[in-house]
């Protein structure tokens, strides 16, 4: 979408007739894609911490052009749509925030297995929270949110891959409403009352 992330930046790796000797092989053979996942855990708390950054820098934004642009003669946040806006911008930053720290807390205490739902949901939930803000930010700013004159644009841009990078929110989606079936499935057998 224009922001490639200089000098570094996304690119495509073409792999074509690749041959790595064996002595380079990281783990055993066939353990690749469940080593791969086991560093994606952790980084999609990373992820949610960069959207939390991100909607708050975003509400920050917000915050400070309302206060000085003025429209009809009264400045921008004398409407109530306004503080509407901020109030609940604030309120889904903070519920992220709040599910982060309960999701790494997971982690730390009982391990990546224990808590794949969770960090799946905090992979969906995150980067929607801080679209949906960034994106207020951006409606509030009028055209201005479309400039290069904030940084609304590009972290929109940004935020918005968030919801492809590292899975799919589809994927994630999925992998939730598995999980809850079975926790469903356990509750309702435990829960059955003894054959007389
Ligand atoms: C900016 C950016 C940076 C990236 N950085 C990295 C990186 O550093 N390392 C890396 O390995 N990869 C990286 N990626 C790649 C990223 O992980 C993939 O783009 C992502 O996993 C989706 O794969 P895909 O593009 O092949 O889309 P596809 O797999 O073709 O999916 C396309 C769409 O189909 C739908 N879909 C897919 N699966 C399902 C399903 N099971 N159920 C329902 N719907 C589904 C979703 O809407 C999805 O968006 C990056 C991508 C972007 C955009």
């Amino acid at each position: 979408m224009g922001f490639d992330d200089a000098p570094y930046g996304h690119c495509d790796l073409i792999f074509d007739n690749v041959r790595v000797p064996v002595t380079n092989r990281l783990g055993n053979e066939g353990e690749g894609f469940a080593l791969v996942q086991t560093t994606l855990g952790v980084g999609r708390i990373q992820l949610g911490m960069g959207c939390v950054g991100a909607a708050e820098r975003a509400l920050q934004e917000m915050c400070s052009w309302v206060e000085t642009r003025v429209i009809g003669g009264r400045p921008l946040v004398e409407r109530g749509v306004v503080t509407d806006a901020i109030a609940r911008s604030r309120i889904e930053i903070d519920q992220a925030r709040a599910f982060l720290v309960y999701t790494a807390n997971l982690v730390q205490t009982q391990g990546i297995k224990a808590a794949r739902s969770e960090v799946s949901q905090a992979k969906v939930l995150a980067p929607e929270m801080a679209v949906r803000v960034i994106d207020r930010a951006m409606q509030f700013h009028g055209g201005a949110g479309f400039s290069y004159d904030t940084p609304l644009a590009e972290m929109w841009a940004h935020q918005r891959t968030v919801r492809i990078g590292e899975g799919a929110d589809e994927v994630h989606r999925e992998l939730v409403g598995k999980f809850e079936l079975t926790r469903q499935r356990a509750f309702r057998a435990a829960s059955k009352p003894a054959a007389q």
